[in-house]
């Protein structure tokens, strides 16, 4: 038997599906996929990430005897060549993005595929409602998974110590630059391993619910990154959590995690809804390129909108409130159809990961699986006033803000007061595009097809 172990975003060795099923001789992979690649600014930060998430999975795998061989190219051709010298099976972790999909079927004309689910801990096939259709709610979907989320520990794979290394050469690696990219300067928690951010976040986890939505503390995991290219499992976060002492904070933590198991879980039953409203509705979206072009480029002249879209230009991280903030205003208060704006957080984030991404922002504009009602929208002033009251993010962002009394960014059009202050003149006014969504709204959700 010959097994190619195709690495993909499961970047580890430990709770590892493709180790632990490894038999005979094997050929662990990685492939820069050329496909997605090609669509990539070339300083694009999360090409970094993986590349230097790659190079230590290799050493990773050298200390069990085995070794990654790294590919840059297209993977139908480089398995095309891989199937020529006798390989009988490719063992990698499911995946259920559109892409994805596509991918693998063509890989698997190839070679047959063995993948296994090892970057979520549920396995979507696997829960439904007593109907037996799929859970849309989330609630009841995490009620139902009781015995799952209340236990102790979560059996983690083991590698399974059968299998050695197939020859081949390994050092053909290709540099960075060679992709196409240049190295960037990453934010400085993701230079931390995985299980530094746990131990880390061990400290702040009893307060985790309480102060989890204020963005000037640094109160929440900052694993989501990890987790997205599978430096660690969900498993492995869950059994450390389960270490701790059981605080309302563990419990709300542990319940945040299953919101990206219960968005996976909506991307495989529902895969249309990677590209089109959850709910069915049709809604006519008016023109936005201009208010879409502002919202890109912190123009608005809201403070906190601002603040959040450089942050996120500049970091490629946003805190959870702040995507809130941004993607109510945008959907909402602007009008600009979601999927454009899933497209650019899908460009920017770090922690980009199409299920999470799409189930969020389908969420934000109230045509998602168990979304926010339409009739809901965040006032971004009140929000900045509540979770930001003394302009400690908003003066770190806008440093044009820095001497402004932090009150003022609080109140719709306070800032105009100063004359000589270069910063946008507000895009939109709030009641005026609160009652434009409403309205906007309501036509679908009053209206029976
Ligand atoms: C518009 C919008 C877009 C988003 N896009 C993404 C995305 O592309 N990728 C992504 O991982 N998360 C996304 N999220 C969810 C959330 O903002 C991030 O998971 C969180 O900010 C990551 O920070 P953390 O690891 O410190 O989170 P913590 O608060 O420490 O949470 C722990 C983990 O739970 C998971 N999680 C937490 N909240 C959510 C949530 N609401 N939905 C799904 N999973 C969650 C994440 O894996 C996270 O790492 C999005 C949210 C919104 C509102």
């Amino acid at each position: 038997m010959k097994q190619i172990l195709w690495f993909r975003r499961d970047l580890r060795i430990t709770d590892s599906a493709l180790l632990a099923h490894a038999t005979g001789e094997v050929l662990p992979i990685f492939i820069f996929d050329e496909h997605i690649l090609k669509n990539l600014p070339k300083e694009d930060k999360r090409v970094t990430f993986i590349y230097e998430s790659v190079l230590a999975l290799k050493k990773q795998l050298q200390t069990l005897g085995l070794d990654l061989a790294i590919f840059y190219g297209k993977p139908e051709d480089i398995f095309s060549k891989l199937v020529q010298q006798g390989f009988d099976e490719v063992l990698c972790s499911i995946d259920y993005d559109a892409y994805a999909i596509q991918r693998d079927k063509t890989i698997e004309s190839i070679l047959p595929m063995h993948r296994f689910l090892d970057s979520f801990i549920l396995d979507p096939k696997e829960h439904f409602k007593k109907d037996g259709t799929p859970y849309k709610v989330f609630t009841p979907f995490y009620n139902a998974l009781e015995p799952l989320h209340s236990a102790l520990k979560l059996e983690e794979y083991q590698y399974s110590n059968a299998c050695i290394k197939a020859s081949f050469d390994y050092d053909n690696t290709p540099l960075l630059e060679e992709l196409g990219f240049v190295k960037t300067t990453l934010p400085a928690f993701l230079y931390q391993s995985a299980h530094e951010l746990l131990e880390a976040f061990s400290l702040k986890i009893a307060l985790y619910e309480k102060e989890r939505d204020f963005f000037h503390i640094d109160a929440t995991s900052k694993l989501s990154v990890h987790l997205r290219f599978g430096l660690i499992s969900p498993k492995e976060v869950f059994n450390y959590v389960k270490t701790l002492a059981p605080t309302s904070g563990a419990a709300c933590f542990i319940k945040e995690l299953f919101w990206r198991e219960f968005y996976n879980y909506i991307l495989y039953h529902f895969p249309y809804s990677e590209f089109e409203n959850f709910n069915g509705q049709i809604l006519k979206w008016p023109n936005s390129d201009q208010a879409y072009e502002k919202w890109c480029n912190a123009q608005t002249g809201v403070p906190i909108v601002d603040a959040a879209m450089r942050c996120l230009n500049e970091t490629g991280c946003m805190h959870n409130r702040l995507r809130m903030i941004v993607a109510s205003f945008a959907t909402k208060n602007l009008l600009i159809p979601w999927k454009r704006c899933e497209a650019y957080f899908a460009l920017k984030l770090l922690d980009y990961e199409a299920c999470s991404n799409v189930g969020s922002w389908q969420w934000a504009a109230s045509t998602g699986a168990d979304s926010v009602p339409y009739f809901r929208l965040f006032n971004p002033y009140l929000q900045s006033k509540k979770f930001d009251k003394e302009g400690q993010f908003i003066k770190h962002y806008l440093p044009e803000l820095q001497e402004c009394d932090a009150k003022l960014f609080h109140i719709e059009n306070g800032l105009k007061q100063n004359l000589f202050l270069e910063y946008p003149p507000l895009l939109i006014g709030i009641a005026y595009s609160r009652e434009r969504a409403l309205q906007f709204y309501k036509r679908v959700n009053t209206t029976k097809p």
